[in-house]
């Protein structure tokens, strides 16, 4: 049993479901296939709850008329005059969200969130499984609100393995072998029934769970890129394709924001052993990337970028020295406001830390900082991680910036810079 994984990008068109298609079709027989929202829905759908759970009825049912017409728009790619017959399902799923918008808001904004945005990945599913179906490959829509149990953390559900390997292995045991199994990515059900999310970009998390279930052979997860580069093509020339990958590389390249794949996606795949690929959806008969119980680490320097950072120094008003007890005042309060820790360092009387730059989440945290400390703050840096670096490839990326603050571990340098290039 082989499960594939295609994300929003794979199936934002109709072109890109019937490419869905003819792989499954040369090389997915009896495959768990687990699909995401259609392009950019799970970001429209968004909208949708911010306007429905503000209390904006008409906004709400306006903004959701777009999502529904860029399905259905798919729709008739595929289908022509066909639409109704093949795709019934979408059209109730359809009018399942009308009725519900039609209700007056109950619950959280968190809980909300969940019914509304799961629908982009219920729709896209719909539509990819009756496809298979009209291009004679026999397919099962399975509804991972079923399959997935989670707590009752909307958003950010937590999986209970238990309960979910039972379901997920009972239902396959009760199909046919040849049969594929189409589900959704990123979303499941809380004890009460009602449906969580995983958190964004989850439906690599989800094909991973399939796959632990199932003792799968093998994870695909099938992508716009040729497989995972050693840098972003979007900041650095000359990348190369890293044909093989340690889990444990892959795991640490998550970590510092390598955006190929999901951070949760590595460890339950590393527990049984299962190899997790990834390949082009645009050439799919070429291998990828292969991520497994590889000996060898990385040989050459892989980099990862982000924008966007600032760096806050905090210095504590009496003078004291850093330490446990006002270290772990600034967590708590980096916790509580739900921001995420890049890079930290400390000396005897201060303490900094690199974050992503977030106008509704930072100015807040710095509010409350600077009730226990005199706080410096520098905005618009970037952060470089280089893993398996050496002193050339640092000295190549610093080149017209100036450093701030720099990490070294023995095989990871992280280097806080400002780029002198833009402000000339
Ligand atoms: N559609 C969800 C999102 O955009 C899940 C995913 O794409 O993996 O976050
Ligand atoms: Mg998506």
């Amino acid at each position: 049993m082989n499960v594939f994984k295609f994300g929003g990008a794979s199936v934002k068109e109709a072109a890109g479901v019937r490419n869905l298609a003819r792989i499954i079709q040369t090389q997915g027989e009896g495959a768990v296939v687990v699909v995401s929202a259609m392009g950019k829905t799970t970001n429209a759908l968004e909208e949708v709850v911010r306007a429905y759970a503000g209390g904006d009825t008409d906004e709400a049912v306006r903004r959701w008329g777009d999502v529904r017409a860029y399905h259905e728009g798919i729709m008739r790619d595929l289908a022509g005059n066909h639409v109704e017959e093949n795709f019934q399902s979408v059209l109730n799923t359809f009018a399942g969200v009308e009725t519900y918008l039609h209700q007056s808001a109950t619950g959280s904004f968190d809980q909300i969130y969940d019914q509304i945005v799961s629908i982009g990945e219920v729709v896209s599913t719909q539509i990819v499984a009756a496809f298979l179906n009209v291009e004679a490959v026999s397919a099962y829509w399975a509804d991972a609100r079923e399959l997935v149990f989670t707590d009752a953390t909307y958003r950010e559900g937590k999986v209970d393995w238990e309960q979910t390997s039972r379901q997920i292995q009972s239902l396959v045991a009760t199909r046919p072998k040849q049969e594929v199994i189409v589900t959704q990515g990123f979303i499941g059900r809380a004890p009460n029934g009602l449906t969580t999310t995983l958190g964004r970009e989850g439906s690599d998390y989800t094909a991973a769970i399939f796959a632990y279930c199932l003792d799968a052979e093998s994870v695909t997860i099938w992508k716009d890129v040729p497989g995972v580069l050693n840098a972003d093509p979007k900041w650095f020339d000359d990348t190369v394709l890293l044909e093989r990958i340690t889990y444990q590389d892959a795991i640490e390249l998550a970590y510092y924001g390598a955006t190929v794949i999901h951070p949760k996606t590595i460890k339950p795949l590393q527990n049984k052993g299962i190899p997790l690929y990834v390949r082009s959806f645009v050439e799919p008969e070429k291998p990828g990337t292969a991520i497994g119980d590889f000996e060898q680490h990385l040989l050459i320097p892989s980099f990862i970028f982000k924008i966007n950072q600032v760096l806050i120094s905090l210095h504590p008003k009496d003078f004291s020295f850093i330490a446990e007890d006002n270290l772990s005042l600034v967590f708590g309060q980096f916790a509580q406001a739900g921001v995420k820790i890049n890079l930290m360092q400390n000396t005897a009387i201060s303490f900094s830390v690199v974050i992503d730059q977030n106008p509704s989440r930072v100015p807040a945290l710095l509010e409350q900082l600077r009730q226990s400390f005199r706080v410096n703050y520098n905005e618009g840096l970037e952060l470089i991680t280089i893993r398996y670096y050496d002193q050339s490839t640092v000295d190549r990326v610093l080149i017209n910036k100036k450093l701030l603050l720099e990490q070294k571990s023995r095989y990871t340098v992280q280097l806080v810079v400002k780029d002198l290039g833009q402000a000339m």
